[in-house]
């Protein structure tokens, strides 16, 4: 019966048909992976009801293997122990030597192997029925951190938040390169992605009325924690959008806190590491923080920003504490954050008052 079915697929001319059959089951697969599919680190998945290529041995007649994204593909199939010998071109589909069934007694090139024209996956799957074997890598690995997004509902910014950004004096390059996102059933909400080592780790919400939640499973640690991974000099912030202001300001090597500010410093002795419940994020991220001999405190200059400040340095290490002392805004109020500053002082400004950072005093 099985083989019956084969065959026919076998007759199929190469069209468009097989993509759109193949690419939602696979997908599918991917972003919540039932029992038969197994993803490992190259992002290989075995599907078990994707339709098989069309048969073809084709003529090898250009190398392609100096196109980068080819190049990662086949780097990427190899380890798997699929080798194309001489060029695979994107669009076209191979017969080729099966690692997993050896193409059986026959020794038949068994494996259907096919880079996509836009080259950004390759895909492949045996055609013996004792077989089987199918899977898919990409060139990008990006790939992994987008399919991560859609399965949170997540989708780029629209114009609505660009906007509302813009307003706030953040450009679209630093809120690209932050990854930050929009829910996509609801326009309005901000997502700030939390990642780490460029994998998707957690998403924190705020509304343009400025209401917060957090993603269910949302590991706690610092915003930004990638980019200060191999800093010396650092930067903390108290707020996910303060942290794209000092980016505006020249300053990658900032983190925001998740989880805005304490009312008030506690006048106890620090708590045990795993007891410090409402700063396990620092704890989380200790080997980074470890590695910075300087770092620069720059919370909200009202009570609870200043507590924020004091409750960091208890554990952090007073000495190696910085201080920015958010400039005055008239005769009786001062600046409150970062984006205010920006706002309305610009970034060359912000980036002054950030590097007249004073040291530490738990007096201040
Ligand atoms: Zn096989």
């Amino acid at each position: 019966m099985s083989m019956i079915l084969h065959n026919q697929w076998l007759c199929r001319p190469i069209s468009k048909f097989i993509f759109s059959n193949l690419l939602p089951t696979t997908y599918a697969a991917l972003v919540l992976p039932p029992k038969h599919v197994i993803t490992c680190s190259l992002f290989v998945v075995h599907a078990t009801n994707a339709p098989f290529p069309p048969h073809g041995v084709e003529e090898f007649v250009e190398n392609d293997f100096d196109e980068p994204k080819v190049k990662i593909l086949k780097q990427k199939v190899e380890v798997l122990g699929i080798r194309f010998e001489n060029s695979c071109l994107p669009g076209q589909y191979y017969n080729l030597f099966c690692p997993k069934c050896k193409g059986g007694e026959l020794k038949e090139r068994s494996l259907s192997f096919h880079i996509v024209p836009d080259r950004e996956f390759a895909m492949w799957r045996c055609f013996r029925a004792k077989c089987g074997w199918c899977g898919r890598v990409f060139a990008d690995d990006k790939d992994l951190y987008s399919r991560s997004e859609e399965r949170l509902g997540l989708e780029p910014l629209g114009p609505k938040l660009i906007a509302y950004f813009k307003e706030r004096l953040i450009s679209e390059e630093t809120l690209s390169r932050n990854a930050v996102r929009q829910m996509s059933d609801s326009k309005t909400v901000i997502a700030f992605t939390y990642k780490q080592n460029g994998l998707l780790v957690g998403c924190k919400y705020r509304t343009t009325g400025k209401r917060f939640w957090q993603g269910k499973g949302t590991e706690k640690i610092l915003y930004g924690i990638d980019d200060i991974s191999d800093a010396a000099e650092i930067v903390i912030v108290e707020g996910e959008i303060d942290k794209l202001s000092l980016e505006e300001a020249g300053f990658r090597n900032c983190v925001s806190v998740p989880g805005g500010a304490p009312g008030k410093v506690s006048s106890k002795d620090l708590p045990p590491i795993e007891k410090d419940t409402a700063y396990q994020y620092l704890w989380n991220c200790k080997e980074y923080l470890d590695k910075a001999v300087r770092i620069v405190l720059a919370t909200d200059n009202d009570p609870p920003g200043q507590a924020l400040a004091k409750e960091l340095a208890r554990r952090l290490g007073q000495e190696r504490c910085w201080q920015v002392h958010w400039p005055k805004k008239d005769e009786f109020t001062s600046f409150k954050d970062a984006n205010e500053v920006l706002k309305y002082m610009g970034a060359d400004a912000l980036k002054r008052i950030v590097e007249k950072a004073e040291p530490f005093t738990i007096a201040n």
